[in-house]
Protein backbone atom coordinates (compact mmCIF):
# COMPACT_ATOMS: atom_id res chain seq x y z
CA UNK A 1 0.00 0.00 0.00
CA UNK A 2 1.20 3.40 -0.49
CA UNK A 3 2.45 5.35 2.37
CA UNK A 4 -0.21 8.27 3.59
CA UNK A 5 1.14 11.77 3.30
CA UNK A 6 2.47 13.36 6.43
CA UNK A 7 3.19 16.49 5.73
CA UNK A 8 3.93 18.52 9.73
CA UNK A 9 2.67 20.74 10.86
CA UNK A 10 4.45 24.58 10.92
CA UNK A 11 5.24 26.74 13.81
CA UNK A 12 1.81 28.87 14.60
CA UNK A 13 2.29 31.27 16.42
CA UNK A 14 -0.05 33.66 15.68
CA UNK A 15 -2.60 31.48 13.98
CA UNK A 16 -5.87 31.41 16.04
CA UNK A 17 -8.62 28.46 16.17
CA UNK A 18 -11.97 28.66 17.41
CA UNK A 19 -13.96 25.00 17.33
CA UNK A 20 -17.53 25.06 18.30
CA UNK A 21 -19.10 21.59 20.04
CA UNK A 22 -22.54 21.43 21.43
CA UNK A 23 -21.60 19.10 24.65
CA UNK A 24 -18.48 18.53 27.16
CA UNK A 25 -16.76 15.50 25.18
CA UNK A 26 -17.53 16.69 21.52
CA UNK A 27 -14.25 18.13 21.22
CA UNK A 28 -12.53 14.95 22.27
CA UNK A 29 -14.20 13.00 19.80
CA UNK A 30 -14.21 15.09 17.05
CA UNK A 31 -10.82 17.02 16.28
CA UNK A 32 -8.88 16.71 19.39
CA UNK A 33 -5.37 15.47 18.43
CA UNK A 34 -5.33 18.29 15.42
CA UNK A 35 -6.40 20.91 18.11
CA UNK A 36 -3.31 19.57 20.53
CA UNK A 37 -1.26 19.53 17.72
CA UNK A 38 -1.87 23.25 16.34
CA UNK A 39 -1.53 23.82 20.41
CA UNK A 40 1.98 22.24 20.42
CA UNK A 41 3.21 23.97 17.31
CA UNK A 42 2.13 27.38 19.16
CA UNK A 43 -1.49 28.34 18.07
CA UNK A 44 -3.66 29.52 20.27
CA UNK A 45 -6.88 26.95 20.07
CA UNK A 46 -10.40 27.68 21.86
CA UNK A 47 -13.03 25.45 22.16
CA UNK A 48 -16.51 26.36 22.62
CA UNK A 49 -19.23 24.33 23.96
CA UNK A 50 -22.54 25.27 23.77
CA UNK A 51 -24.78 23.10 26.24
CA UNK A 52 -23.90 21.79 29.70
CA UNK A 53 -24.01 18.31 28.31
CA UNK A 54 -26.61 18.06 31.56
CA UNK A 55 -29.11 15.43 29.65
CA UNK A 56 -25.83 13.20 28.36
CA UNK A 57 -26.55 9.49 29.88
CA UNK A 58 -24.18 7.70 31.94
CA UNK A 59 -22.34 5.76 29.45
CA UNK A 60 -19.50 3.83 31.63
CA UNK A 61 -20.84 1.19 33.26
CA UNK A 62 -17.94 1.98 36.10
CA UNK A 63 -18.51 5.23 37.02
CA UNK A 64 -22.30 4.86 36.65
CA UNK A 65 -22.93 3.76 40.07
CA UNK A 66 -21.44 7.05 41.75
CA UNK A 67 -24.20 9.11 43.61
CA UNK A 68 -22.70 12.07 42.72
CA UNK A 69 -22.64 11.72 38.79
CA UNK A 70 -26.70 11.01 38.89
CA UNK A 71 -26.96 13.76 41.39
CA UNK A 72 -24.76 16.81 39.61
CA UNK A 73 -24.39 15.46 36.18
CA UNK A 74 -23.49 18.82 34.78
CA UNK A 75 -21.06 19.32 37.93
CA UNK A 76 -19.04 16.35 37.03
CA UNK A 77 -19.01 17.08 33.35
CA UNK A 78 -17.84 20.65 34.25
CA UNK A 79 -14.79 18.59 35.90
CA UNK A 80 -14.04 15.99 32.97
CA UNK A 81 -14.56 18.95 30.52
CA UNK A 82 -11.39 20.93 32.06
CA UNK A 83 -9.61 18.17 32.77
CA UNK A 84 -9.48 17.59 28.89
CA UNK A 85 -8.86 21.03 27.88
CA UNK A 86 -5.43 21.05 29.98
CA UNK A 87 -4.53 17.68 27.94
CA UNK A 88 -5.55 18.96 24.64
CA UNK A 89 -3.41 22.54 25.22
CA UNK A 90 -6.41 24.17 24.87
CA UNK A 91 -8.80 27.06 26.13
CA UNK A 92 -12.64 26.67 27.34
CA UNK A 93 -15.32 28.10 27.21
CA UNK A 94 -19.15 27.60 27.54
CA UNK A 95 -21.59 29.05 25.43
CA UNK A 96 -24.38 28.66 28.51
CA UNK A 97 -27.12 26.61 26.67
CA UNK A 98 -29.62 23.81 28.19
CA UNK A 99 -28.61 20.21 26.40
CA UNK A 100 -32.06 19.14 24.35
CA UNK A 101 -31.30 15.62 25.12
CA UNK A 102 -31.42 13.37 22.28
CA UNK A 103 -35.54 12.47 22.10
CA UNK A 104 -35.97 8.72 21.44
CA UNK A 105 -39.15 6.81 21.10
CA UNK A 106 -41.96 6.79 18.40
CA UNK A 107 -44.37 9.48 18.78
CA UNK A 108 -40.74 11.43 19.90
CA UNK A 109 -40.97 13.36 23.26
CA UNK A 110 -40.94 16.92 22.84
CA UNK A 111 -38.01 18.85 23.60
CA UNK A 112 -37.88 21.56 26.71
CA UNK A 113 -38.81 24.85 25.51
CA UNK A 114 -36.08 26.34 26.94
CA UNK A 115 -33.27 23.68 25.69
CA UNK A 116 -30.53 25.52 23.11
CA UNK A 117 -32.06 23.83 19.65
CA UNK A 118 -35.09 25.29 20.50
CA UNK A 119 -33.52 29.06 20.98
CA UNK A 120 -34.13 31.20 18.57
CA UNK A 121 -31.31 31.65 15.71
CA UNK A 122 -30.66 35.51 16.58
CA UNK A 123 -30.21 35.29 20.70
CA UNK A 124 -28.28 31.83 20.15
CA UNK A 125 -25.88 33.19 17.90
CA UNK A 126 -24.63 36.13 20.19
CA UNK A 127 -22.53 34.66 22.36
CA UNK A 128 -20.17 33.15 19.66
CA UNK A 129 -20.26 36.49 17.69
CA UNK A 130 -19.02 38.28 21.04
CA UNK A 131 -16.62 35.36 21.20
CA UNK A 132 -15.07 35.18 17.91
CA UNK A 133 -14.89 39.40 18.32
CA UNK A 134 -12.90 39.22 21.39
CA UNK A 135 -11.02 36.04 19.88
CA UNK A 136 -10.62 36.77 16.68
CA UNK A 137 -9.63 33.81 15.62
CA UNK A 138 -8.82 33.19 11.82
CA UNK A 139 -10.39 29.48 11.58
CA UNK A 140 -13.65 28.39 12.70
CA UNK A 141 -15.07 25.10 12.82
CA UNK A 142 -18.01 23.14 13.57
CA UNK A 143 -20.20 20.26 12.02
CA UNK A 144 -22.28 19.75 8.60
CA UNK A 145 -26.17 20.63 8.08
CA UNK A 146 -26.20 16.96 9.36
CA UNK A 147 -24.85 17.90 12.45
CA UNK A 148 -22.81 15.39 11.57
CA UNK A 149 -24.71 13.00 14.34
CA UNK A 150 -28.34 13.74 14.26
CA UNK A 151 -28.84 15.30 17.60
CA UNK A 152 -30.81 18.60 18.09
CA UNK A 153 -27.88 19.77 19.45
CA UNK A 154 -24.97 19.10 16.82
CA UNK A 155 -27.33 20.67 14.45
CA UNK A 156 -28.19 23.97 16.58
CA UNK A 157 -24.20 24.41 16.61
CA UNK A 158 -24.02 24.20 12.93
CA UNK A 159 -26.87 26.86 12.85
CA UNK A 160 -25.14 29.22 15.11
CA UNK A 161 -21.81 28.84 13.66
CA UNK A 162 -22.79 29.35 10.19
CA UNK A 163 -24.69 32.26 11.25
CA UNK A 164 -21.74 33.87 13.44
CA UNK A 165 -19.43 33.43 10.76
CA UNK A 166 -21.43 35.93 8.82
CA UNK A 167 -22.61 37.99 11.28
CA UNK A 168 -19.32 38.91 13.12
CA UNK A 169 -18.05 40.22 10.71
CA UNK A 170 -20.81 42.54 9.74
CA UNK A 171 -20.57 46.08 11.76
CA UNK A 172 -25.15 46.25 11.24
CA UNK A 173 -25.10 42.97 13.29
CA UNK A 174 -24.89 42.63 16.72
CA UNK A 175 -22.93 46.40 17.32
CA UNK A 176 -23.25 45.95 21.14
CA UNK A 177 -21.10 42.88 20.91
CA UNK A 178 -17.69 44.57 20.19
CA UNK A 179 -15.62 45.22 17.01
CA UNK A 180 -16.70 43.07 13.76
CA UNK A 181 -14.07 40.19 12.84
CA UNK A 182 -14.24 38.79 9.67
CA UNK A 183 -12.90 35.14 10.28
CA UNK A 184 -10.98 33.88 7.22
CA UNK A 185 -11.90 30.35 6.85
CA UNK A 186 -14.98 28.38 7.80
CA UNK A 187 -14.56 24.46 7.83
CA UNK A 188 -16.56 21.47 8.75
CA UNK A 189 -15.34 18.41 10.67
CA UNK A 190 -15.25 15.10 9.21
CA UNK A 191 -14.13 12.85 11.90
CA UNK A 192 -17.36 10.37 10.96
CA UNK A 193 -17.06 9.50 7.56
CA UNK A 194 -17.06 6.24 6.17
CA UNK A 195 -13.83 6.79 4.19
CA UNK A 196 -12.04 6.27 7.57
CA UNK A 197 -13.99 3.65 9.36
CA UNK A 198 -13.97 1.34 6.07
CA UNK A 199 -9.70 2.19 5.72
CA UNK A 200 -9.05 1.67 9.36
CA UNK A 201 -11.32 -1.57 9.42
CA UNK A 202 -9.31 -3.54 6.39
CA UNK A 203 -6.20 -1.82 7.90
CA UNK A 204 -7.02 -3.92 10.75
CA UNK A 205 -8.16 -7.13 8.91
CA UNK A 206 -4.82 -6.79 7.19
CA UNK A 207 -2.92 -6.61 10.49
CA UNK A 208 -5.19 -9.82 11.68
CA UNK A 209 -7.02 -7.54 14.39
CA UNK A 210 -10.19 -8.22 14.87
CA UNK A 211 -11.85 -5.28 13.40
CA UNK A 212 -14.44 -3.22 15.51
CA UNK A 213 -15.91 -2.03 12.65
CA UNK A 214 -17.07 -5.24 10.90
CA UNK A 215 -20.55 -4.80 11.12
CA UNK A 216 -21.25 -0.94 10.23
CA UNK A 217 -18.41 -1.47 7.24
CA UNK A 218 -20.16 -4.43 5.74
CA UNK A 219 -24.10 -2.93 6.39
CA UNK A 220 -22.36 -0.01 4.23
CA UNK A 221 -20.79 -1.63 1.67
CA UNK A 222 -24.45 -3.55 1.29
CA UNK A 223 -26.55 -0.62 1.16
CA UNK A 224 -24.80 2.65 0.86
CA UNK A 225 -27.88 4.97 0.23
CA UNK A 226 -29.82 3.80 3.32
CA UNK A 227 -31.19 5.81 5.35
CA UNK A 228 -28.91 5.32 8.27
CA UNK A 229 -26.15 6.60 6.64
CA UNK A 230 -28.30 9.61 5.26
CA UNK A 231 -26.14 11.69 8.10
CA UNK A 232 -23.00 11.19 7.16
CA UNK A 233 -21.35 14.32 5.59
CA UNK A 234 -21.85 15.38 1.78
CA UNK A 235 -18.76 17.75 1.81
CA UNK A 236 -15.98 16.76 -0.09
CA UNK A 237 -12.73 16.07 2.44
CA UNK A 238 -10.77 18.94 1.36
CA UNK A 239 -8.11 19.21 4.38
CA UNK A 240 -6.60 16.33 5.65
CA UNK A 241 -3.97 17.38 9.20
CA UNK A 242 -1.75 14.71 10.09
CA UNK A 243 -1.80 15.04 13.94
CA UNK A 244 -0.70 10.68 14.30
CA UNK A 245 1.50 12.36 17.26
CA UNK A 246 -1.66 13.28 19.53
CA UNK A 247 -3.70 10.52 19.08
CA UNK A 248 -2.54 10.04 22.48
CA UNK A 249 -3.58 12.84 23.84
CA UNK A 250 -7.07 12.28 21.94
CA UNK A 251 -7.60 9.28 24.27
CA UNK A 252 -6.88 10.98 27.17
CA UNK A 253 -8.86 13.76 26.60
CA UNK A 254 -11.77 11.33 26.18
CA UNK A 255 -11.26 9.25 28.85
CA UNK A 256 -10.87 12.39 30.81
CA UNK A 257 -14.85 12.14 30.14
CA UNK A 258 -15.32 9.60 32.28
CA UNK A 259 -19.12 9.26 32.64
CA UNK A 260 -19.71 9.88 29.09
CA UNK A 261 -16.90 7.14 27.18
CA UNK A 262 -16.52 3.40 27.76
CA UNK A 263 -12.89 2.73 28.10
CA UNK A 264 -13.69 -0.60 26.58
CA UNK A 265 -15.55 0.87 23.65
CA UNK A 266 -14.85 1.06 20.18
CA UNK A 267 -13.44 4.69 20.29
CA UNK A 268 -10.10 2.85 21.71
CA UNK A 269 -10.46 -0.16 19.47
CA UNK A 270 -7.66 0.74 16.76
CA UNK A 271 -4.13 0.26 17.59
CA UNK A 272 -1.93 2.80 17.01
CA UNK A 273 -0.10 1.58 14.49
CA UNK A 274 -2.71 0.75 12.68
CA UNK A 275 -3.38 4.78 12.53
CA UNK A 276 -0.03 5.54 11.66
CA UNK A 277 -0.30 2.80 8.87
CA UNK A 278 -3.65 3.50 7.06
CA UNK A 279 -5.51 7.26 8.70
CA UNK A 280 -2.44 9.29 10.36
CA UNK A 281 -4.87 12.45 9.78
CA UNK A 282 -8.18 14.29 11.06
CA UNK A 283 -10.56 15.18 8.30
CA UNK A 284 -11.71 18.73 7.21
CA UNK A 285 -14.47 20.00 4.84
CA UNK A 286 -13.00 23.85 3.76
CA UNK A 287 -16.60 25.34 3.43
CA UNK A 288 -15.88 28.69 2.66
CA UNK A 289 -12.55 30.83 2.28
CA UNK A 290 -11.91 34.89 2.10
CA UNK A 291 -8.18 33.95 1.45
CA UNK A 292 -6.41 32.30 -1.68
CA UNK A 293 -5.79 28.95 -0.86
CA UNK A 294 -4.94 25.26 -3.29
CA UNK A 295 -6.85 22.10 -2.45
CA UNK A 296 -6.49 19.26 -1.03
CA UNK A 297 -4.46 21.27 2.23
CA UNK A 298 -2.78 19.65 4.79
CA UNK A 299 -3.03 22.56 7.00
CA UNK A 300 -6.03 24.50 8.39
CA UNK A 301 -4.34 28.04 8.15
CA UNK A 302 -3.36 27.33 4.34
CA UNK A 303 -3.07 31.24 2.66
CA UNK A 304 -2.81 32.66 6.18
CA UNK A 305 0.91 32.44 6.65
ZN1 LIG B 1 -22.66 15.81 21.44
Amino acid sequence: MEEPRIVPIPPSSGMRLLAVHAHPDDESSKGAAMMAAYSAAGAQVIVATCTGGELGDILNAAVGELAHAHRDLAGVRRGEMAEAADILGVEHRWLGFVDSGLPEGDPLPALDPLCFALQPLESATAPLVKLIREFRPQVLISYDENGGYPHPDHIMSHKITVEAYKAAADPARYPELGEPWSVSKLYYDRAFNPERFRTLHYGMVESGIESPYAERVAEWEAKPDAEFFGWVSPHETTTQVACFEYFEHRDRALLAHRTQIDPTGFFFAVPSDVYARYWPWEDYSLIDSKVPTSLPEDDLFAGLR
